[in-house]
This record gives structure tokens, sequence and C-alpha cells, in this order.
């Protein structure tokens, strides 16, 4: 029986990696910065999501150490056993305010926060309109829920129109639109103007699943509904990203949608507490990010020279403004090569391929971040010029 089950998953792996999809980790034994050390060697970090430079923050230190010291180390329970502490209620309060929603509920990650949201909002008799390239945790959440799905192309506005016309034909109770605030493979940010409109058109709530974008995006770093001038019903993030870049999730919305989250949300009910280190240290994120337009400014101008410079070489980019800013190698072989060789020059990047992108659309995704400096960025565009050579991509 054991034998027959695990020569099955032996085969599977055997195609994972005869398929040339097999995922490696590399083990950083310093903390996550711009520059960090892999191995004995040290390298300038492209591929981190710590957007602001916030996940070595001396502060955010600071917050976790005295929060361990005054509110202990674990909550061994569910909030609403006996996992709530103060500093719960305060970051949710203070997330609210910041995003600009009545309240905000926490998750130990976006993910959970994403599988809790659907389903005790929607039932069967209500539909969930879904951007093609939506995030793995958007996709399982809409799993979990009795709504109808519909799906439609990315940031296809024509194609939005169609299936919200299609859900309310098919006699919609609810109907609730579901995208990413910015789809993190491109780095290109949704129609948010465009889906408001059609959002209040067709009588439907938005959800936007900002975890690429608090912190940085729009002003205040409020996200991209607030860069769009727009209110979304509903707002999933992160604290795994810019804010800190260590682990929590939440969603943010009116007062009776929060509610009954907690009422129901089962990732929520069953599973424990964020810890009080976390939970301080992400208040102390809101204060640095509330005042951040330094950083943010630092952020955009390190991601407008890191654009020009790769153009300048001759890379093929993806246009747009994100920090996320993918060279396009379009062959995964290519992608694996180029990434390969970058790490050798002393330059942390990841190469994307399918299933992750389309076939024939592999590419390396570079990410800015405040921490770089210019000698970095400079010292990371000679090393994409000489792998670049190397590797064939640049003649
Ligand atoms: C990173 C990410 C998540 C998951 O967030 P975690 O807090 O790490 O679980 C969800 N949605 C999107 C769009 C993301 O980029």
């Amino acid at each position: 029986m054991m034998s027959a089950f695990l020569s099955q998953i032996s085969e599977t792996l055997e195609g994972i990696k005869a398929d040339g999809l097999w995922k490696t980790e590399r083990e950083i034994t310093v903390a996550q910065g711009a520059r960090t050390q892999v191995g004995d060697r040290e390298v300038i970090n492209l591929c981190a999501n710590n957007y602001l430079g916030l996940a070595n923050h001396p502060a955010l230190i600071d917050a976790a150490k005295t929060a361990m010291d005054n509110h202990g180390y674990g909550m061994a329970s569910v909030r609403f056993i006996c996992g709530t502490q103060d500093l719960h209620r305060d970051l949710e309060r203070k997330l609210a305010q910041f995003l600009g929603h009545d309240d905000t509920i926490l998750f130990a990650a976006c993910f959970d926060a994403n599988a809790a949201v659907f389903e005790p909002l929607l039932g069967p008799e209500d539909a969930i309109i879904s951007d093609s390239l939506n995030h793995a945790s958007i996709i399982d959440g809409i799993r979990l829920c009795k709504a109808k799905r519909y799906r439609y192309a990315n940031s296809d506005m024509a194609d939005l129109e169609a299936k919200l016309q299609a859900a309310r034909n098919d006699g919609a109770r609810h109907v609730m639109i579901a995208t990413d605030g910015v789809f993190s493979m491109d780095g290109y940010l949704a129609k948010l103007t465009e889906i408001r409109a059609l959002a209040d058109k067709y009588d439907a709530q938005l959800m936007v699943d900002d975890c690429h974008a608090t912190g940085f995006m729009g002003p205040n770093g409020a996200g991209t509904p607030a860069h769009a001038g727009i209110h979304a019903d509903i707002v999933t993030g992160t604290l795994g990203k810019a804010m800190g870049g260590a682990i929590g999730g939440y969603i943010a919305a009116s007062q009776p949608v929060i509610d009954l989250m907690r009422q129901r949300a089962r990732p929520y009910l069953f599973s424990n507490a964020l810890p009080p280190s976390v939970v301080a240290a992400g208040l102390t994120a809101i204060d640095l990010v509330e005042q951040g337009d330094d950083l943010r400014k630092q952020l955009f101008e390190n991601t407008v020279y890191w654009r020009a410079g790769l153009e300048k070489l001759g890379f093929d980019l993806l246009p747009g403004e994100h920090p996320i800013v993918p060279v396009m190698l379009y062959d995964a072989v290519k992608a694996q090569d180029m990434a390969a060789r970058l790490f050798e020059l002393g330059v942390l990047v990841s190469g994307f391929f399918f299933p992750v992108v389309p076939k024939g659309q592999a590419r390396i995704r570079t990410q800015m971040n405040a921490a770089l400096t210019r000698a970095d960025l400079d010292a990371a565009l000679a090393a994409f010029e000489q792998a670049g050579r190397d590797t064939g991509v640049l003649s």
C-alpha cells in the first residue's frame, strides 16, 4: 500500500524535474535586505517584496523586542477564545484608518484572508466575477465559496462587462468583482477606475487584493484604490511585503462585513492569533509608511533609474510604473541561464516561466526597493550587461 503510494509521488516528482519546473530554495544566512548573503556569496537582492526596505528596519526590530518583553512570545489561542490583546485591536483600528475603511480583521497571512473573505458573504444565489490573472489565494477562496463563478480575461473591460451582464441575466442576487490591485508577474495595475464604474453600473461589490501595493502605491502609500482615486468595498492585504515583510494579512471593509468575518471566517475562527511581536511591529510599520514620503520617493527614483538603465543596455521590458520590472527573455531555458549567471555575478533574481506565466513569456522579474543605493543599481546593471552577453541575450 505505502510503497505504491510513495512510488506514485516519486513519479510525480520526476515529472516536475523532467518538465524543467523544479524549484530550489537558496538559503540566505543573514537578514533580508538590499544586499544579502547566500552561502558565502554576497548578493544584491532584486527579488524580495521588500519595497520600502523595512524588512530589517531597526524601529521594527525594537518594536517587536519591546512587545515580547511586555506581551510575551505567543498567543496559544485563536482570537475569540483568549488570543486577542490590546495590540491586535490597536493594529486593526490603525490599519482601518490608514486604508480608509470602517474596520479591519487580522489573519495569519493574506492567503488566509483571501481564503476567508468570500464564503461568509456570498451563497449559491450570488456571483463572483474574477480576473483571469488573480492570485492563487483568490482562486482558492472563490473555490471555497458557493457563489456562481465567472472569469474575465485579464484587465479586459469589455469582457468584464459581458460577465457582469451574464451574472445579472442569470439572476444573481449579489455580484462581486474580485481583482488583484497589481498583477505581480507583469507589474501591471488593475484598471480600478473603470472597474469601479462598471461595478456601480451593475450594482456589484468590488474586492481588491492589494498585496503588491499597500505601503507605496497611491497617496500616503494607501494602495491602488487611493492611486486610482476610488473606494473598493473590500480590500485584502499583507504585512508580509512592503509593510515590514514579516507575516500577517487582513481584510478591510465596512463594519457589517468585518463583524460577519469575526463570526464566520473559518481561517480566523480556527487558526492561531498573530504573535505580539509581529502585531507591534505592524503598528510601527504603519507609522513609518505614513511618514514614508521619502522612502516612496527613493523607491520610485530607483525604479525609473533601473528601468532606464536596462533599456539602455537593450533589454526588452514590460512597460509600467510599478517597482516590479520584468525583463522579458521569452524562452524558459534562457531565463534560467540568465538567472544562474546573474547569481554568479552577485545578483539575486528569479526566473519565471510556464506555468507561472504563459508559455513563451518567460522572464526575469526584478523588483526595486528603497534600500537599494545607486552603487547597488550600477553594480546590478553591470552584471545584467555581462550576463546578457554571456547568455546571448544581448548581442
Ligand atoms: C503575496 C500575495 C498574497 C499572499 O500574501 P501572504 O500574506 O504572504 O499570504 C496574496 N495575494 C497577492 C496578490 C499576493 O501578492
